[in-house]
C-alpha cells in the first residue's frame, strides 16, 4: 500500500474529489500526514467513513528505527527500516545554527565512486517522496528537535531518482507540512549533466552541491564512473550555465586522498578551474572504508590545499568531521547491517 506521506496536496485534492468530499479536506489530512500520526483514527477531525476510505488505500505506519547511534559530538546516526525491508541510513547533525539533517534519496546507488560505501551494493531501489521525507520527520520526532536545514547527501544519486527529490522537495516545504525553505536544502550530486540542465529549468532556491574530487578528467576518470560519461570540462559549463540562470552559489565538494588530489598542484588546477565563477569549495579530509585502500590527507596537507585555493581567489573551507565515531558516514552503518544480515 502507498504512503499517504507520499501525496502533496494536488495529489491529496485529486483524491477528496475521488471520493466526492469537499476540497479542504485535502489540507486537513496533509497536514495529519505530515505531523508524522500512527494511525487513521487519531485524525479526529475527519469523518469516520473518510478515514475508514483512506485506510483502504493508503498506511501511515512509520518506518522503524532499526539502529540508532549518538556519537560523543552529538550527531546521531538512524537505520531506519523500509515497509519492503530495505534500510536507509540518516544523520542528524548539530550545529552552532541548528539542526541539520543528512537523508538518503535511494537504497544503494548505482555511480560506482571507489571511495564511497554507499556504491558497493549496486543500486537496489529509489525512494519515495514520503520515504525521503519520513527521515526528517521522524528524525525531528524521535531527536525532539526542530530541524532547520536539509542536504541530499546521504546514500544515493538524487539527480537518479530526481522525480520523487522534487516532489519530496515540495512536500518539505508545504507551511500545513514541516515548512522548510528552498534556501534551507542543498542537493548534491556527483554530476549527471542533463539532469543539472532540467534541474536549471526548474528554477529552485536550493543550494547545489557538486561531488567534484579531482581538477582534471585523468584524476577524476578512475575514482568516478560518472567522469567518462561527463567529463570536468562539461560539468563545469552545466554549472556556469546553472549559477548564471538560478544566482545562486554552488559548492564544490572534494575529498582529499593523500598523494592523490592533495598536491599543491591540483590545488593551483583547482583554482584555475574554478576561478571567477560564483563558487564555493567545501574540502573533506576522505573518510576510510574498509572496501578501499585510499587514505585521508593529512591535516597539514589539507590546511595547505585550503590556502592555496585562498590565495588565488577561491573560497574554500575544511569542513568538520562529525560523528566519527560512529561510522556516521558515507553508508557505512547500511553496508555493515546488510553484510552481517546477509
Ligand atoms: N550521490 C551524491 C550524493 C551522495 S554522497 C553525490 O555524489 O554527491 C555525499 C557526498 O559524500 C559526496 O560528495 C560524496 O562524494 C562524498 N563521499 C562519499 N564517500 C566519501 C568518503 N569515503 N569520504 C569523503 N567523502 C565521501
Amino acid at each position: 500500500m502507498q504512503n499517504l506521506r507520499d501525496l502533496t496536496i494536488q495529489d491529496m485534492e485529486a483524491l477528496m474529489r475521488e471520493a466526492g468530499q469537499p476540497a479542504y479536506r485535502a489540507a486537513q489530512i496533509f497536514k495529519w500526514a505530515q505531523s508524522g500520526v500512527g494511525s487513521f483514527d487519531q485524525m479526529t477531525d475527519v469523518p469516520k467513513n473518510l478515514r475508514a476510505y483512506l485506510a483502504e488505500r493508503y498506511t501511515v505506519t512509520p518506518p522503524v528505527q532499526l539502529r540508532r547511534q549518538i556519537a560523543k559530538d552529538g550527531t546521531r546516526k538512524y537505520l531506519w527500516g523500509l515497509s519492503d525491508g530495505n534500510c536507509i541510513e540518516t544523520v542528524l547533525m548539530q550545529y552552532k545554527h541548528g539542526y541539520s539533517i543528512c537523508v538518503s534519496t535511494q537504497a544503494g546507488c548505482r555511480m560506482g565512486c571507489v571511495f564511497c560505501a554507499s556504491t558497493k551494493g549496486g543500486l537496489v531501489r529509489n525512494l519515495t517522496p514520503g520515504e525521503i521525507l519520513d527521515q526528517v520527520l521522524y528524525t525531528g520526532l524521535d531527536a525532539g528537535v526542530r530541524i532547520s536545514n536539509i542536504v541530499l547527501m546521504g546514500t544515493g544519486e538524487p539527480l537518479d531518482n530526481m522525480e520523487n527529490v522534487l516532489k519530496f522537495l515540495e512536500l518539505v516545504n508545504h507551511e500545513k507540512g514541516l515548512g522548510i525553505g528552498e534556501r534551507h536544502i542543498s542537493l548534491s550530486t556527483s554530476g549527471l549533466v542533463d539532469r543539472i540542465y532540467d534541474l536549471e529549468k526548474r528554477d529552485l532556491q536550493i543550494t547545489l552541491s557538486i561531488s567534484l574530487h579531482a581538477p582534471n578528467n585523468a584524476l577524476r576518470g578512475q575514482i568516478m564512473p560518472v567522469n567518462r560519461r561527463w567529463p570536468v570540462e562539461e560539468l563545469l559549463a552545466a554549472c556556469r550555465s546553472y549559477t548564471a540562470s538560478t544566482h545562486r552559489r554552488i559548492s564544490y565538494e572534494y575529498a582529499l586522498i593523500r598523494g592523490f588530489n592533495d598536491t599543491p598542484e591540483c590545488a593551483r588546477e583547482l583554482a584555475s578551474l574554478l576561478k571567477g565563477q560564483l563558487a564555493h569549495v567545501n574540502l573533506i579530509r576522505l573518510n576510510e572504508i574498509e572496501e578501499s585502500p585510499l587514505k585521508p590527507s593529512t591535516p597539514e596537507d589539507t590546511r595547505r590545499f585550503c590556502d592555496i585555493l585562498n590565495q588565488n581567489g577561491v573560497t574554500a573551507t575544511v569542513r568538520r568531521r562529525l560523528g566519527f565515531d560512529i561510522d556516521a558516514s558515507c553508508g557505512q552503518l547500511r553496508r555493515k547491517f546488510e553484510q552481517n544480515r546477509a
